[in-house]
């Protein structure tokens, strides 16, 4: 290339930036609170005109930088066509007496709520009631007044859009996209009321796992409290209380994580059971069964996050003073009974195993955990999701059993490992991951996979074709059709 190209700006003047698309318009913002001086400088760096209505614009003038115009409201309203409502929902009354300016404009509705469905109407929706002469987009309010600032830098965001009005959606949605963020169109006004509550939302979808992860692990670290401390502490008066804050943790976390990596298989165990006694995969599933199904990726993660804990603390046991006094008291009563030579060849073997199923485990976890990310697993077809999701996962189960069974396949057949007649944690915790591990080799057999197979492409038992005799040869009937309702 020329010299004197590579000197020459890429966009040159000012028509040139009008064919890119980057417009300077001018907007208005009410409001000069935190969420309007954020949105000032985003929409400024963007390349618009961004002027400032303000009941008290002498006052608040000094908040913006000089190239934002503050004037009153009146005069903001009347030099623009679009305006961000950037002000309390509660003070949309206040705007009553703009009506005669505001009418015509497209208003930018970018109120939150305190709670969740706090009025039975959306604010955009009060907001489009009040001025039915103007057009109402609600747009903006699931980003933070910070995120507005930094965004850009932090990550791109998405901004969810809605209005009645297709025009005034298209003239937003661009606005959102040269402003760095990713517009998703969410339809009509009506979608504005599901945005609002979008901010206030606490991890919805995380509530059961995380509530069922907290019980599992309180009956566990309890069951091993009376096993492990309570026992001693009764039947021999030893004091195992030092145990509650580092062991007894790290033999609950790994029933934890391996109970619940099974919860995330046990539920498409049994959606396959009620299509083969269904005979169709037209019925609906029960309402628990579809919500499970639906928090396979959360309970998983919980699953990792406990594996991660347990290796965690695994590493760690060995640094503990308590670790150190009970090796020299071994070594010391070793020495004590003349016993040169502590190796016992089966108990070597068992621990190499045995670590070596958890490193491959937490190897297979972190890989699930890794693909459940969306932009990892948007980067792979279905095949290749399910091939790691669910083949990669099963193994990750198998692996996590014989983890568990080459720990404590001994101390099951002890009868001193029995205290009160309770059978040792792990013999528990193997309990529901067998129970899938068995289903899932029963679905694995010919003659079920095949019927399965059949039923997820669409076949019925109930509406087999029946071929008849004679004259009636060429008719069939779809018998019982009308039992098998279709989803
Ligand atoms: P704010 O700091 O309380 O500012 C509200 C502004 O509204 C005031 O600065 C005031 O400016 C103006 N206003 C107009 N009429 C008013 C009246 N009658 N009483 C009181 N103020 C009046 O609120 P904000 O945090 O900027 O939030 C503004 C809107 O953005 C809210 O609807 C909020 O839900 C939404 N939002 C905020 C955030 C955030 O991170 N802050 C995020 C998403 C959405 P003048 O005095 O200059 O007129």
């Amino acid at each position: 290339m020329a010299k004197k190209e590579m000197v020459k700006p890429l966009l040159g003047n000012k028509s040139e930036i009008h064919h890119c698309g980057l417009q300077k318009i001018d907007v208005g913002i009410l409001g000069t609170g935190d969420f309007a001086r954020s949105l000032a400088a985003r929409l400024a760096c963007s390349g618009y005109g961004v002027i400032i209505g303000s009941r008290h614009p002498k006052r608040t003038a000094a908040l913006f930088p000089t190239m934002n115009e503050v004037t009153s409201q009146r005069e903001a309203i009347g030099k623009v066509n679009i305006i961000f409502v950037a002000v309390n929902h509660e003070h949309y009354s206040t705007l009553n007496e703009l009506r005669d300016v505001l009418a015509g404009k497209i208003l930018v509705d970018v109120s939150n709520n305190m709670k969740i469905n706090v009025c039975e109407e959306s604010n955009a929706e009060h907001l489009a009631t009040m001025f039915p002469e103007c057009t109402v987009v609600k747009a903006f309010n699931v980003i933070s007044a910070w995120a507005l600032q930094f965004g850009a830098r932090d990550g791109i965001k998405r901004v969810l859009i809605c209005s009645d009005s297709h025009e005034a959606k298209c003239v937003v949605t661009e606005m959102a996209r040269n402003m760095g963020f990713i517009p998703v169109d969410m339809g009509s006004l009506s979608a504005a009321k599901e945005i609002e509550n979008l901010p206030l939302r606490l991890f919805p979808s995380w509530k059961i796992p995380v509530l069922i992860s907290l019980g599992l692990f309180v009956f566990f670290y309890i069951y091993n409290f009376i096993i492990s401390v309570i026992h001693p502490y009764v039947v021999k008066g030893q004091n195992r209380f030092y145990k509650i804050p580092v062991e007894l943790v790290n033999v609950t976390l790994p029933c934890v994580a391996f109970v619940m990596l099974s919860l995330v298989y046990l539920p498409g165990v049994l959606a396959a059971i009620f299509q083969l006694h269904n005979g169709t995969k037209y019925k609906r599933f029960p309402g628990w069964l579809d919500q499970w199904l639906q928090q396979r990726k959360q309970l998983g993660l919980l699953s990792f996050f406990c594996a991660i804990l347990h290796t965690i603390y695994s590493l760690c046991l060995p640094m503990r003073r308590s670790a150190r006094y009970e090796l020299l008291n071994e070594a010391f009563n070793q020495v004590k009974n003349g016993k040169e030579n502590a190796w016992v060849e089966e108990e070597v073997w068992r621990m190499e195993i045995y670590l070596s199923f958890g490193i491959l485990a937490i190897g297979m976890l972190s890989l699930l955990a890794v693909t459940s990310l969306p932009s990892v697993a948007g980067s792979m077809n279905w095949r290749e999701f399910s091939f790691i999701q669910s083949g990669f996962g099963s193994a990750a189960l198998v692996i996590s059993t014989l983890h568990t069974l080459t720990f404590g396949w001994a101390k099951a057949f002890n009868s001193a490992q029995y205290k009160f007649y309770l059978p040792p944690t792990f013999t528990i915790a193997l309990i529901i991951p067998c129970m899938v591990l068995l289903a899932k080799v029963y679905l694995f057999l010919p003659f079920v996979n095949r019927k399965l197979t059949r039923i997820r492409r669409g076949w019925e038992v109930n509406r087999q074709v029946k071929f008849c005799k004679g004259g009636d040869a060429s008719q069939f009937s779809d018998y019982q059709a009308e039992n098998t309702s279709i989803v």
